[in-house]
């Protein structure tokens, strides 16, 4: 269900790009701060009937809207090629993940069951139940069009809110999309609408009174702005930013298990996800001049091509101003002193030229003052750094700013138990490159990858969307005992 525009008010609208091919293919229409309240009051019209239906018929709708994913899922998959670039496979990987969260999401009644102790007191139980919070905010990134909206809106739906999702401007129709099948999944009007738009719409969500609460995917910059300003204004947040994850390759790691781990991790998406590889901390310089051996012919064999062509391995960046950030960023490592192994700005895709391609990146001997190091590109670029210890390699995590996700590759259980214990990362795979939560456990990462402290989905989801009440009830009998001054207790 899109929000009506506004009658007489000039729209703005932003182009979206077939980044394959550089071609404008549609217009997204920009929402103003009256689209937003239309889309409120909307909202609120919905929220007190939506709140009342029992969680069971709620989930119920959840279920139907699951077989529609399911029935739909190539289109989907599709939408979200056409308009990001990535290629098909894992356009389909990212809906899938999706439908995970509505699966979950349709076991609500059973979340939603409070706790109830009998006698707390003489004559007194007490219990307690989850409600919803009201009208909430989704704003997500470019980079999952359909999987990150999915981490938020089935959960906060389920648990009886209305839910209001600004999606990416660079590829808005997966959240067309799915707001249409979430219709023809029995959705009352007003329980979930997308209002399309860029810092306008933002700004109007976190200034809205009667949006309670925000949670918010994107870059770190944002993030933190999303959060401030939301807290201030009384909201309940959560914000997900950006990350620099590292991948630590232990001498008793399998090399070519550990390569081609990298290889997926890197260049996957072409390197525009928030769990992406994009440090390998080779530890001991034999292992880092192993782990290069490996990945530069596999580098300059990628198969780099349209989304839309099965043979294509990684897909165009987002946008040209984006690609020529990525090889700004390939340029200055050079300069910084870094050896560039394999230099991906070097590719031409036949019969793409315009397309915003860049090939797979890699750079060896990368160290921590680099701005390279520092600093997301999301893109395909890997840096090697070498660390002559497991230590020194931990010690270079601890100390980066960002802190969403990290695996370690070693045949050893109490290395791997040590790092997975000490790390100070809100995400570790062991053996495992790229460690996203399935959806029964919750996503999130620490330091500036997170602001708030509720991750997203699994329980930690049901706990964002609901506030906490607990009753004390007691049914007296016989005259009134007087009043009573002491605290309440059990004496
Ligand atoms: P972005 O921060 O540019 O945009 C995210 C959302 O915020 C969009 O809906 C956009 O319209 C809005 N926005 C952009 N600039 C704004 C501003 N100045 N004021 C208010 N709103 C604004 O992020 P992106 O480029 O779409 O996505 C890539 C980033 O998202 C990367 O940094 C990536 O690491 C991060 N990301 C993080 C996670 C995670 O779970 N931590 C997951 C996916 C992506």
């Amino acid at each position: 269900m899109k929000a009506p525009a506004m009658k007489n008010t000039p729209q703005r609208h932003g182009d979206i790009t077939n980044p394959a091919t550089g071609e404008v293919i549609s217009r997204v229409p920009f929402s103003t701060a009256a689209d937003i309240d239309a889309a409120v009051r909307r909202a609120q019209k919905a929220f007190p009937d939506w709140a009342d239906m029992p969680p069971m018929r709620r989930a119920r709708i959840m279920f139907r809207f699951v077989e529609l994913l399911n029935k739909n899922a190539d289109e989907l998959a599709r939408i979200v090629s056409t308009e990001h670039g990535k290629v098909q496979v894992d356009a389909a990987g990212e809906v899938q993940r999706g439908i995970e969260i509505a699966e979950f999401a349709s076991a609500i009644p059973n979340f939603l069951k409070g706790e109830y102790s009998d006698s707390v007191g003489t004559g007194v139980d007490s219990y307690s139940m989850r409600q919803p919070l009201g009208i909430v905010a989704g704003i997500t990134p470019f980079n999952f069009p359909a999987m990150v909206p999915m981490w938020m809106f089935p959960i906060a739906i389920t648990c009886g809110n209305c839910f209001i999702l600004k999606p990416s401007e660079r590829d808005p129709s997966a959240a067309d999309f799915l707001a249409k099948l979430l219709e023809d999944a029995g959705l009352p009007d007003g329980v979930f609408q997308v209002v399309h738009g860029d810092k306008e719409a933002v700004d109007a969500i976190l200034h809205h009174p009667d949006i309670a609460a925000v949670s918010f995917v994107g870059s770190t910059p944002v993030a933190e702005y999303i959060y401030k300003t939301g807290t201030s204004n009384g909201k309940r947040v959560q914000a997900l930013g950006g990350a620099k994850n590292h991948m630590v390759v232990m001498p008793d790691a399998d090399m070519d298990q550990a390569a081609d781990a990298l290889m997926g991790a890197a260049f996957g998406s072409a390197g525009e996800r928030c769990m992406a590889i994009s440090v390998a901390v080779a530890v001991t310089d034999q292992v880092g001049d192993k782990l290069i051996a490996k990945l530069k012919p596999l580098i300059e064999n990628l198969k780099v091509g349209p989304g839309s062509d099965k043979a294509s391995e990684m897909g165009p960046l987002i946008t040209r101003q984006h690609c020529d950030k990525v090889a700004g960023y390939v340029a200055l490592g050079e300069k910084e002193g870094a050896k560039l192994v394999v230099d991906g700005r070097k590719l031409a895709v036949k019969g793409h030229e315009k397309g915003f391609f860049i090939g797979g990146c890699l750079f060896d001997k990368v160290t921590p003052e680099m701005r390279i190091y520092k600093e997301e590109i999301f893109g395909p670029v890997l840096a090697v750094v070498r660390a002559k210890s497991y230590a020194e390699a931990v010690s270079l995590i601890q100390n980066h700013e960002y802190a969403n996700g990290t695996a370690i590759f070693t045949n050893d259980g109490r290395t791997a138990r040590n790092f997975a214990r000490d790390i100070r990362v809100g995400m570790v795979g062991i053996n495992v490159p790229i460690p996203v939560p399935v959806a029964m456990h919750s996503f999130g990462g620490w330091k500036r990858s997170l602001f708030g402290d509720v991750h997203m989905h699994g329980m930690e989801g049901v706990r964002f969307f609901t506030r906490l009440k607990t009753v004390s009830a007691r049914w007296p009998h016989g005259p009134a005992e007087g009043a009573d001054y002491h605290f309440p207790q059990n004496k």
